[in-house]
C-alpha cells in the first residue's frame, strides 16, 4: 500500500498542476470550488490560506483525456474513496453514495463493539483481559476517529 502510495503522488505530481489561485478554479468550474469550500469547511483542518486547486495538463478542451490509453493509475483508480467532492450529475455519484453507506454501517458497526467491550469491562477483574480491551477499544476508535472529518460522531 505504501509503495502504491509513493506511486500515486508520482503520477499526481506528474498529472497536476496548481492553480495560481482558487478564483482561478473558479472561473473554470464556481460550483465545484464553492463545493468543495464548503465540505472542507466542515474540518478543523481548513485553511484556505493554503488551500490549492489543481488542474490536469492532459485534459482537452473537450474534456477528454489526451493520454486515455496510458493514464496513470492515479486516474484509473480514481475515486478511490467515497468522500472526495465530484460536480453535481457525475457518474460515480451513486458509487460514492454507496460507498459512504458501507462507511457509515462500518462506524455503526464499530460503535456497538465498543458498548460490548464497556458492558465485558464490567464483568471482570481481570488486568490482563482489562489490558485486552483496552487495546481493542483504541483500535476501534481510531476507525471512528478516522471518519470524524465527515461527521462520524453521529452516525
Ligand atoms: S484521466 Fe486524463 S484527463 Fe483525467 S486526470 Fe487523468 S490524465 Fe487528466
Amino acid at each position: 500500500m505504501a509503495n502504491g502510495g509513493n506511486e500515486y503522488a508520482q503520477d499526481f505530481i506528474k498529472i497536476f498542476e496548481p492553480y495560481p489561485s482558487i478564483d482561478a478554479a473558479r472561473e473554470v468550474d464556481k460550483g465545484i470550488v464553492d463545493n468543495i469550500i464548503t465540505h472542507l469547511k466542515n474540518s478543523e483542518q481548513y485553511n484556505e490560506e493554503t488551500l490549492t486547486f489543481y488542474r490536469c495538463r492532459y485534459i482537452l478542451p473537450n474534456n477528454m483525456c489526451s493520454i486515455y490509453e496510458e493514464r496513470p493509475k492515479l486516474c484509473i483508480y480514481c475515486p478511490s474513496s467515497g468522500w472526495v467532492v465530484v460536480p453535481p450529475g457525475c457518474g460515480f455519484e451513486a458509487w460514492l453514495f454507496l460507498k459512504r453507506e458501507e462507511d457509515m454501517q462500518k462506524v455503526r458497526h464499530a460503535k456497538e463493539e465498543l458498548l460490548d467491550l464497556k458492558i465485558m469491562k464490567t464483568k471482570t477483574k481481570d488486568e490482563k483481559l482489562l489490558k485486552k480491551i483496552d487495546s481493542v477499544e483504541k483500535t476501534i476508535q481510531k476507525t471512528i476517529e478516522m471518519f470524524a472529518p465527515h461527521g462520524s460522531a453521529e452516525w
